[in-house]
């Protein structure tokens, strides 16, 4: 069985406890590997390979650093199908979908980071007549990089490639249940070669392991996607060291539908905003309102759809929904459809695990993609996270009730709405309490963009400019001008 080890100053390491924990196939239920089971000596290894790398590192300069990032994306591209069968594989994604997002996407980060710091212009502040600011951004040293399990490489690569592009070495920890493509990744970077230690990952729970990054006194940034309950814990943690976080959490966001919106497309593109990856991903649009007029049409219409998408084995082809990531990922989800019951929600479809799976994947964690209606908004279902094919259909009157609704949560990651009134959609996008608002559309992305969440989604912004700005220091220096001002002419 494959032992997903360490990897540490460019080798691939055991753990120091020697021990592994089981790493779990979500589509069969069973164990197809194993995985480190590191502790805190393990990341002072990891960070003590980090802190030797950076000196050199964060003075290579930056064609070369951008060539070696490059040649890091060519060999995730050359491994397309192997890292998309072993996501799909970790996950319980459909390997279509790991192959036509996960992966191109985590190439697409590294290369675009490898590129911007070709392209970094710093500011200039000249002071009137007196003198000149210019501010150097340089790199903060060693990172630490957490990561979830609904898009492993896709994410561990969006902080990865800014946080080593701009010239800082890192230490990341994926998470325990999905840590494959990470393993993966460390051998191409074995390839490609990266110099030892600038990119090293550490395997392990995030109690341990994570928690372990997090405390380090050498790690003063740190870079966090993962749940709003683990990001408190973190802050807490990092807070009184003064370190620089930045918080990708949780979201409970609203999917608009006015009547006058295009129908067809908005069910089609609803469908993938409820249950793509099993509605496990952080902009899923799992509270949808859709206005009275056309809430019968849309309700019938929606169901059948949802109906009719084919779940089973992620490694085939036709799977529209493959498993969700764990057991106790399935029995929270389960439960939320129970407490659904209990507030008087109406079960539309799904609701259950399917009957009908192939005998591959009997014993997996199927849950049926599951429409709930008639719930009050102060639910617990309409309020509190549940990450899995699960949505809530709620009409609305008018745009005044509907951005109320759509604001009664603690969250504020993403929202969408559709209309063809160009003014009632820029109103809505300036009143609803998200980081991002998509109109007509959902997870149109362009890598430019910040990208974050309000309230209790988050804190600060990934993506663009904002990536590079917080993997950096900016530091001001002033320059006195030696000429007189013309006042002394
Ligand atoms: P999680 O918070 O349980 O775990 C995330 C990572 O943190 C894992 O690597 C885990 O091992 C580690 N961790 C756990 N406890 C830790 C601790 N005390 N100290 C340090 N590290 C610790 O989240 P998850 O269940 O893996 O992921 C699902 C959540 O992630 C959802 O809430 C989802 O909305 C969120 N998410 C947010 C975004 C975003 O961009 N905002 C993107 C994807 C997922």
């Amino acid at each position: 069985m494959e032992k997903i080890r360490n990897y540490i100053n460019g080798e691939l390491v055991e753990p120091e406890t020697g021990q592994y924990l089981d790493n779990i196939e979500p589509a069969t239920g069973s164990v197809y590997s194993k995985v480190a089971d590191s502790d805190g000596r393990d990341v002072e290894r990891a960070v003590a390979a980090a802190r030797e790398a950076f000196p050199a590192w964060s003075r290579t300069p930056a064609e070369e650093r951008s060539r070696l990032l490059l040649k890091l994306a060519d060999g995730i591209e050359s491994n397309l199908f192997r890292l998309a069968r072993a996501e799909s594989i970790d996950t319980g994604k459909p390997l279509l979908l790991a192959k036509t997002l996960d992966i191109p996407r985590a190439a697409r980060n590294i290369r675009f980071f490898a590129t911007a710091i070709l392209h970094h212009r710093s500011e200039v502040h000249p002071t009137d007549y007196q003198g000149l600011n210019y501010t150097l951004r340089r790199p903060r040293g060693v990172a630490g990089l957490i990561t979830p399990w609904n898009l492993p490489l896709y994410l561990l690569t969006w902080k990865v490639a800014p946080a080593i592009a701009t010239g800082n070495t890192a230490v990341a920890k994926p998470s325990e249940l999905t840590p494959m493509t990470a393993f993966l990744l460390a051998k191409i970077c074995r390839e490609v070669p990266l110099p030892p230690g600038v990119l090293n990952i550490v395997h392990g729970i995030g109690e341990k392991a994570g928690a372990a990054i997090v405390k380090h006194p050498a790690v003063e940034t740190i870079s966090f996607t993962g749940g709003t309950k683990t990001g408190g814990e973190i802050i807490r943690q990092a807070g009184p060291a003064f370190k620089k976080v930045a918080l990708e959490l949780g979201g409970k966001n609203p999917n608009i539908i006015f009547a006058d919106a295009d129908l067809d497309e908005a069910i089609d593109t609803s469908l993938k905003s409820s249950y793509m990856n099993q509605g496990q991903v952080c902009t899923s649009g799992s509270r949808i309102f859709v206005e009275k007029k056309v809430y019968p049409s849309f309700v019938e219409r929606f169901v059948d759809a949802t109906r009719k998408l084919r779940i089973g084995d992620p490694l085939e082809p036709e799977t529209d929904q493959g498993a969700v990531v764990s057991r106790e990922h399935l029995d929270k989800i389960l439960s939320y459809i129970q407490v659904a019951r209990q507030e008087g929600g109406k079960i539309l479809s799904g609701g259950a695990p399917p009957e009908k799976l192939n005998p591959r994947c009997k014993n997996g964690f199927f849950v049926e993609p599951t429409v709930i209606t008639d719930l009050p908004l102060d639910s617990r279902v309409n309020r509190e996270e549940i990450f899995g094919p699960v949505v809530t259909v709620t009409p609305f009157r008018d745009e005044e009730e509907v951005i109320a609704a759509a604001n009664q949560t603690s969250y504020g990651l993403t929202a969408s709405v559709w209309t063809q009134n160009l003014p009632r959609a820029h109103r809505l996008a300036e009143r609803i309490d998200s980081g991002t608002v998509w109109i007509n559309c959902w997870m149109l992305r362009d890598l430019r963009v910040p990208f974050g969440g309000m309230k209790n989604s988050g804190v600060g912004r990934e993506g663009g400019e904002e990536s590079l700005r917080f993997f950096t220091e900016p530091k001001n220096v002033c320059l006195r001008f030696p000429i007189d001002s013309p006042k002394k002419k």
